[in-house]
């Protein structure tokens, strides 16, 4: 660790400096907030499978033409990505009514939404990411209106292509939160996707029984947390054969 200098230290992650100029190494770690830093914890392993399955999940959007930040896994708790310009935008996408959503409107939590509803955030800690209409996010600049309109359109495409993959898996893909940045490549800014997709940042419920597997388990005091996210991780195909743990000589495992 000490063979890098750190560019920011986050909740769940910390940043490095990469290998090459416009690249960055993503750290996993197992720490976990809740509350906008109110409860704090550890689930041990968390890290571990969160970087195997926010990689499984930007490979595949990849592969689907959503453009994204992330390169490849290093290691057990590290990926390389592209070094983007983080718009301060949390974008939330919504299939069922849970969480913020339920108290604000007073829906009862999995009520079926009309159709799915895009919400944005400001990014701001000391503000407790209040929730904002597209008119703040073009009238601060946080984003112009035709960035808007491309994060719009990727959130409704990843939406559709995650809903489906999680449903093969038995799971519902209720909600989740996406970050964006802006990727320079010469002169040419593009959109794409950014930070992770992982039980840390969606919320998923078993298809049948409604068990949470996510970090509700965590927010909630439900107890079995790391056990939720590896049974995500093995019903996505990638939870690593030796467990979640970090193991000696792991750098090499693919
Ligand atoms: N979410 C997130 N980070 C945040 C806020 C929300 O990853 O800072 C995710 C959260 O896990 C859930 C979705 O976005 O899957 C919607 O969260 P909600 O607005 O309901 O807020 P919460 O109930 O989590 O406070």
């Amino acid at each position: 660790m000490a063979r890098r200098r750190q560019i920011y230290e986050g909740k769940a992650k910390v940043l490095f400096e990469g290998p090459e100029p416009g690249t960055l190494v993503q750290y996993f770690k197992d720490d976990a907030t809740a509350f906008n830093n109110k409860k704090k914890g550890t689930i041990t392993g968390k890290g571990v499978l969160n970087n195997r399955i926010s990689e499984f999940l930007m490979m595949r959007l990849g592969e689907m033409g959503i453009p994204t930040h992330f390169i490849r896994r290093l290691n057990m708790r590290e990926q390389l990505i592209r070094q983007v310009e983080i718009i301060p935008v949390e974008v939330v996408v919504r299939n069922v009514a849970a969480g913020s959503l339920s108290q604000r409107l007073g829906l009862p939590e999995g009520s079926a939404l009309p159709r799915s509803i895009v919400e944005y955030c400001y990014k701001n800690d000391d503000l407790d990411d209040p929730l904002v209409a597209e008119e703040h996010v073009t009238a601060f600049g946080w984003a112009t209106p035709q960035e808007l309109d491309e994060i719009l359109s990727l959130a409704l495409r990843i939406n559709d292509y995650l809903s489906g993959l999680f449903y093969a898996t038995g799971l519902r893909l209720i909600d989740y939160k996406l970050e964006f940045g802006r990727l320079w490549e010469n002169d040419q800014m593009r959109i794409v996707l950014a930070d992770e997709i992982s039980p840390d940042s969606c919320r998923l419920w078993d298809v049948k029984t409604n068990e949470k597997l996510d970090k509700d388990r965590f927010r909630r005091d439900l107890g079995s947390v790391e056990e939720a996210y590896q049974e995500v991780a093995r019903r996505l195909g990638i939870l690593p054969e030796s467990g979640p743990t970090d193991a000696p000589g792991t750098e090499t495992l693919q």
